[in-house]
């Protein structure tokens, strides 16, 4: 034991009280009373009307020689500033320069968009900050958790003993269950190195991220060939794992797309299914950006073979329109997540006790976490499922809409018919080199921020991207979107 101060007088214990007081004094204003919680409250909400009211004339993207960093020039001091200080300084140094991600303009990378209730759900969440790490400490907040989970599961058609972690986002559940298979397949470091990962070119780079920081860099990347869609192209498959396991390599895990970010493709989940089960490789499909267009009759048919995953990631995030923050890894066998991520201390041994609900301690990376189930439930409850399953099937057609008006367009080169609600496309001019005179009308579009689109590198050709996601995003949006196009490539032609 380490040395303890002397026993203190009546006098002493008396000026220890004295300073706490002094100290309480000091933070009391860490807990306003009704009043002035009602005056933040208010300024708060005339802050997000003016906001939400001003979006429908909002570019996408506004220019800012600064970018923000006057920000700088107001430190972070002992003292606090008045709420509309404060606030003004978050709308002119933070929200109005840079990207809207909540605008319907936004048609760019995986197009975000935050329903209010959802931002309600995050309101509530961290007022209340219920302890969603384990069962005995906040068996609601579990349930409603898990409540999540089993309708998401039931999407994607798994058994009754599938399990869940909602996650911070895409990356994290992709980690989650890239770790679990692991696990599940009982490989160690030294199996590494003989580990097969069968993936495409277009296979999101989180999943490598995820291999990265589960310290499995060194695994073989066998990059698969794509068909004419950007599909995985499963004729080559079998032949290829037959070949790694004769060279004594451990083939393991198999990652299909339910829709790529650079064009949007699903693979043919079944055929992947299949060759998967043949040889016993874990199976895991990457549906953070579209498998929730599961929900959609319009698509449906094209997510067959999705439950023949062993794991699947879906972002509520992007699909399902909540704030930032809500990615779900899902296993078919639950069982799985808490043998590879079940770990304890003495410290824990009171939440052992409930064991009716597993803990999401135990089937995830984080003990302490925000309690992200309500930017999902609170929506789906107040609103029901429809509103959303209409939204995706808007989307899908107002991308169709899209995809006809630019191949109209002359001169305009399309990438694949969507599967879902992202294609690519660039402009060939008569002359001059097509790569730089797409980055150009990019660079156009994004001056004038009107509309925002962003681009990649598909067969070695730059291409814009077209993204449709955002519940904002309607026929006239797309009208307004192609007509920016049309303009900015008569002007670049001009330069
Ligand atoms: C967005 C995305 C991810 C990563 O998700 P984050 O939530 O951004 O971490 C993974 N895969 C695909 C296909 C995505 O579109």
């Amino acid at each position: 034991m380490a040395a303890v101060p002397d026993k203190k007088d009546k006098a002493e214990v008396g000026k220890l009280i004295e300073d706490i007081r002094r100290y309480e004094r000091g933070s009391a204003a860490l807990d306003p009373g009704a009043g002035e919680r009602r005056r933040l409250w208010d300024r708060v909400g005339d802050f997000t009307e003016q906001f939400l009211e001003s979006l429908p004339s909002r570019p996408a993207f506004i220019n800012s020689e600064t970018r923000g960093r006057e920000l700088y020039d107001s430190p972070i001091a002992e003292t606090g500033a008045d709420i509309d200080e404060v606030l003004k300084l978050f709308k002119d140094r933070v929200v109005d320069i840079g990207l809207s991600p909540v605008s319907g303009r936004f048609l760019a990378y995986i197009p975000p968009c935050a329903t209010y209730h959802g931002a309600l759900g995050d309101f509530l969440a961290a007022v209340t900050n219920e302890f969603s790490g384990n069962f005995f400490n906040c068996p609601g907040a579990v349930r409603m958790e898990h409540q999540l989970v089993r309708w998401l599961a039931g999407l994607a058609g798994y058994p009754k003993e599938a399990h869940g972690s909602l996650a911070s986002g895409g990356s994290t559940a992709t980690l989650t269950c890239v770790v679990t298979a692991r696990e599940a397949h009982g490989l160690k470091a030294r199996d590494y190195e003989k580990s097969v990962v069968y993936l495409t070119a277009h296979t999101h780079h989180s999943l490598h991220k995820a291999l990265l920081i589960a310290g499995m860099a060194e695994c073989v990347k066998r990059i698969v060939p794509m068909d004419s869609a950007y599909r995985m192209d499963g004729r080559h498959l079998d032949g290829m794992i037959s070949d790694d396991r004769k060279q004594g390599l451990k083939p393991w895990i198999l990652v299909g797309s339910s829709g790529t970010t650079d064009v949007g493709a699903v693979d043919s989940l079944d055929s992947l299914g299949q060759i998967a089960r043949r040889h016993g490789l874990w199976y895991h499909v990457d549906g953070a950006y579209g498998g929730l267009f599961i929900l959609s009759d319009l698509v449906k048919d094209k997510f067959r073979g999705i439950e023949l995953s062993d794991s699947v990631v879906m972002n509520p995030h992007k699909a399902l329109f909540t704030p930032f923050g809500l990615g779900v890894a899902l296993v078919r066998n639950g069982e799985l997540l808490a043998r590879a991520l079940f770990h304890t201390a003495n410290y824990m041994q009171d939440s052992l006790e409930g064991t009716e609900e597993v803990s999401p301690a135990d089937t995830g990376l984080e003990l302490t976490r925000h309690f992200r189930a309500l930017r999902l439930w609170l929506p789906l409850k107040l609103l029901g499922v429809a509103p959303f399953r209409a939204a995706l099937s808007e989307k899908i057609l107002l991308t169709r809409y899209a995809y006809e008006k630019l191949r109209a367009i002359d001169g305009i080169e399309v990438g694949p018919y969507p599967d879902l609600s992202v294609f690519a496309f660039r402009y060939v001019p008569q002359r001059g080199d097509a790569d730089s005179f797409n980055k150009r009308l990019n660079g156009e579009l994004r001056r004038d921020g009107t509309v925002f689109l962003s681009s990649t590198v598909i067969d070695g050709k730059y291409m814009i991207r077209f993204a449709v996601l955002s519940f904002r995003t309607h026929v006239e949006t797309i009208d307004l979107a192609i007509d920016l196009i049309d303009r900015g490539i008569e002007r670049v032609e001009k330069e």
